[in-house]
């Protein structure tokens, strides 16, 4: 009489009644399928129990075979070096998705929030960025004046309209600028005043026209004036 395993499902002639697989082999497998879960956890309470130990003799398996296992490693790694770069991207690209997702989810809950942060951080950006900026033009004088004429030399009509941008924007700056420049300068002052004014006389001619009739009445008055200290003047002097 034969029997087929319900294990590997061959044909075999059992040796008692009750006999149910063809061999050891397979009663360890039929046992282990039929009992999946406690002997998971049989074989889990195993490993918590004896960890320690376990640790131990795995480390000192490792100290003895460092070298060893360290080649064995690096051999593993040369051979399979796409695949583990493959695996890696994996993991990399699952763990991207999974953190945009999070912080997807985040900004969708505290959306004030987040712009905040994003502000916060983008105005410490520029904080850092203007500091970075000005230590490198005080750092590089010549560097950065060189660089500014050659820029300017370069896109004259972009210059002019960030200059005039900077203006408008800042008044005060530039009027500060303008006197404290004409301070330090007086002499440059003068000759790029004297230049201007012979290279361009019938502006200065059109501007003094402009001015006076513009301010015919102050000048009349500021006339008579002087006039009448002149004529005060005259009179003491006829009468002293
Ligand atoms: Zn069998």
């Amino acid at each position: 009489m034969t029997r087929l395993c319900p294990q590997c499902e061959n044909p075999f002639e059992p040796t008692t009644e009750t006999q149910l697989c063809c061999g050891s082999k397979c009663y360890q497998a039929n046992y282990q399928a039929a009992n999946r879960e406690r002997v998971v956890k049989n074989r889990a309470a195993y490993y918590a129990a004896n960890r320690a130990t376990f640790a131990e003799r795995s480390a000192a398996y490792y100290a003895a075979n460092r070298e060893r296992l360290l080649n064995q490693q690096a051999t593993y790694r040369a051979e399979n070096a796409e695949k583990i770069a493959k695996r890696k991207a994996t993991r990399r690209a699952a763990q991207r998705a999974r953190i945009a997702d999070q912080q997807a989810a985040h900004r969708e809950a505290n959306p004030e929030e987040v712009a905040n942060q994003q502000a916060a951080r983008r105005a410490m950006k520029r904080d850092r960025n203007a500091k970075r900026q000005a230590a490198y033009r005080a750092a590089n004088p010549e560097k950065v004046a060189k660089y500014q004429a050659t820029y300017r030399a370069a896109n004259p009509e972009r210059f002019a309209k960030y200059q005039a941008a900077y203006r408008a924007a800042n008044p005060k700056k530039v009027i500060e600028y303008h006197a404290a420049y004409r301070k330090a300068n007086p002499a440059r002052v003068a000759k790029h005043q004297a230049d201007y004014r012979a290279a361009h006389p019938e502006i200065i001619a059109q501007r003094h026209a402009a001015y006076h009739a513009a301010n015919r009445d102050k000048i009349a008055k500021r006339k008579a004036a002087r006039y009448a200290a002149k004529w005060d003047g005259l009179k003491d002097l006829t009468t002293s």
